[in-house]
């Protein structure tokens, strides 16, 4: 593989996955292949296999909504494999927002908006504020707050039945990450995002750094969407430790000096 191509194997690849994801939520609501149906708070694979998102299930508890043991079974395949394995991949591999901001955000660096000084600098726990408001909303008006106006609702509904007034959203929410706030919705606000940042911490799937491979080019800190996780490179060797690291991989790809790599926590090859 070419050295351009190899520094976009993960991106490629999260790009691939979120549109099969997408197809495969198309094709089964036209009733064409039934292999992934429902949105991305319930779905079946292959009609028996429920998967839900444990925060949008949460919210229904809040909310007073009756849970079924389907939606808790679901629910819980998908906390324990994102908190165990996988870490906060939803919000790289799996949800379609991701493309949008990622888009906001390739083209804010190529553009260098915001680098000529006055750039904003909010609090990146907003989104943990955000995740118990959710909660609070659902308990008070009796109905799931966030899944009322996420944008990952909206931009699935606008896939299978199309866009209308959810272009206002995600072309709102592209515009918030390209001009106000780098890595704006994403890393700083959705509660969605706060939910796996705080509940990944522990999971299997890690980005390690080796301090004596790196070279300080800082490639890796200007890729990252959620950069204060790499404050160790350059400094020690170790493991990236947040919760708040998607695991998307860009930092492991555009790094020359193989200086960051994936591996499983324990592992003694990893060490
Ligand atoms: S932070 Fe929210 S909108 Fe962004 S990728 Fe994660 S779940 Fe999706
Ligand atoms: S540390 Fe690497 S894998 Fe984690 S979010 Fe940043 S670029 Fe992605």
């Amino acid at each position: 593989m070419s050295k351009s191509l190899s520094s976009y194997r993960y991106l490629l690849l999260r790009r691939l996955t979120q549109t099969v994801i997408l197809v495969l939520f198309v094709l089964a609501s036209s009733k064409v292949v039934n292999v992934l149906n429902g949105d991305f708070s319930f779905a079946l694979f292959l009609d028996k296999l429920p998967l839900a998102d444990p925060y949008a299930v949460l919210q229904m508890f809040f909310a007073g909504a009756k849970i079924t043991i389907d939606v808790l079974i679901g629910a819980g395949i998908v906390f324990f494999f994102y908190a165990l394995l996988a870490g906060r991949v939803f919000c790289s591999w799996v949800c379609p927002v991701n493309m949008v901001t990622d888009l906001a955000g390739f083209l804010r660096r190529k553009w260098k908006i915001g680098e000529s000084g006055g750039s904003r600098n909010w609090p990146r726990s907003i989104r943990y504020w955000a995740f118990a408001l959710g909660l609070i909303l659902s308990l008070v008006f009796g109905m799931t707050a966030f899944e009322m106006i996420s944008p990952i609702g909206i931009f699935h509904r606008g896939i299978i039945y199309g866009m209308e007034l959810g272009w206002f959203v995600i072309v709102g929410l592209f515009l918030f990450d390209l001009l106000v706030l780098k890595n704006g919705f994403c890393g700083h606000i959705c509660p969605l995002g706060g939910f796996y940042s705080a509940t990944t911490r522990f999971s299997l799937l890690r980005v390690r750094h080796i301090k004596d491979a790196c070279t300080l080019c800082m490639l890796c800190k200007d890729v990252c969407p959620e950069k204060q996780v790499l404050h160790l490179v350059g400094k020690k060797d170790g493991i990236v430790e947040s919760g708040e690291c998607t695991n998307c991989g860009r930092c492991v790809e555009v790094c020359d000096d193989d200086s960051l790599k994936f591996g499983i926590r324990s592992s003694k090859k990893f060490k």
